[in-house]
């Protein structure tokens, strides 16, 4: 089941289902209108709502769409109970096994999953999933914990379909693979590790966020460049604009020496990065004009690279992708 929520990880929602409908069994949504989305635009495939549906009137429109809710508490439960049998779509049961966000908890989960027998269809076999907090880090006692907790907690249902991992469960916990696995992020060619690089693991970024050129100037050293000046050439220096920015989903954050990749080298981002601009220093290459493309996140730097420069994950700056970048499909 591939994660395409938040735009598809910021690839285009739909340009990503379109590519993966033959290749994955379910797509897995935050919310109802994603959900709607891909079924408005002629996907078939399953489609999970993650947190469930996030009032009553949502459970029978998961419906009429088609879609897989997810009961992640009680009240999710009692929704379903109190919507008319014929408009009760297919449901998920969650079990919070620790990561205290969403589920139900575990010594409840046996009579819940009977009750969400009771009000599907007969012979329905309901997914049971849990969701990991920290399978993303070195140390692998919590993760080992909510495996068994949640083994624990289904032990009594018999044979249930059962759903477990996350990009980082599938590459590090065969373990938990179960019936169906929800990468998202490794999808795109990002590593949900901070102590491996995607490289590591032969994932490839399916994102190469480009811009260009837009202006070149010479400052003399002791000059500042950019808001606040933070940053103040201590050479004669040679300045690329670049028209990308914070408001095109370059992390405003982003550290002096960040990596922008000009053709075929690497120039580090001087000064803050503006609304629609950032500048870089071009001094060691003579031969930059404007007009040259540069790629500010793709094979090279990637975007896990740009992401730990400004403090954050490759995730937060694929998910903040805003529309006005434009999505060009590459073959
Ligand atoms: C987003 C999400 C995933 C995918 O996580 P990645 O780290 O991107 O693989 C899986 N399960 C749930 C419940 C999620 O919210």
């Amino acid at each position: 089941m591939a994660c395409v929520k938040a735009d598809g990880y910021g690839h285009g929602m739909l340009n990503v289902a379109q590519a993966l409908t033959t290749s994955v069994d379910g797509f897995a949504v935050a919310c109802l209108d994603e959900a709607v989305e891909l079924r408005d635009a002629g996907v078939k495939n399953t489609i999970l709502l993650l947190e469930g549906a996030h009032h009553l009137n949502e459970v029978a429109m998961a419906a009429e769409y088609r879609l897989t809710l997810n009961a992640c508490s009680l009240e999710q439960l009692a929704w379903l109970g109190d919507t008319k049998a014929k408009d009760r779509p297919s449901c998920w049961l969650k079990i919070d096994t620790g990561m205290h966000r969403l589920g139900i908890a575990p010594a409840q989960a046996p009579v819940a999953y009977e009750t969400l027998l009771g009000l599907l269809p007969p012979g329905s076999k309901p997914v049971v999933s849990t969701h990991f907090a920290s399978a993303d880090s070195e140390d692998p006692e919590a993760t080992l914990n909510q495996l068994n907790v949640f083994d624990a907690a289904i032990a009594s249902l018999g044979p249930v379909p059962q759903s477990c991992a996350n990009s980082a469960g599938v590459m590090r916990y065969p373990q938990s693979h179960r019936s169906w696995v929800r990468p998202g992020y490794m999808l795109y060619g990002g590593s949900p590790f901070s102590t491996a690089d995607a490289a590591q693991f032969s994932l490839k970024p399916t994102m190469c966020f480009e811009s260009q050129v837009i202006a070149l100037r010479d400052v003399p050293s002791g000059e500042a460049v950019g808001y606040g000046g933070r940053w103040r050439a201590t050479r004669n220096s040679r300045i690329a604009t670049l028209a990308a920015g914070y408001g095109d989903g370059y992390p405003r954050l982003a550290s002096d020496g960040t990596p922008v990749q000009l053709g075929q080298t690497m120039c580090p981002l001087v000064g803050r990065v503006s609304m629609d601009m950032l500048t870089i220093d071009v001094t060691e290459h003579p031969n930059v004009n404007i007009g040259d493309r540069a790629t500010l996140w793709g094979e090279e730097p990637h975007v896990d690279a740009v992401a730990a420069a400004a403090g954050t994950i490759g995730y937060e700056l694929l998910a903040g992708m805003p529309r006005r970048v434009p999505r060009v499909l590459a073959d």
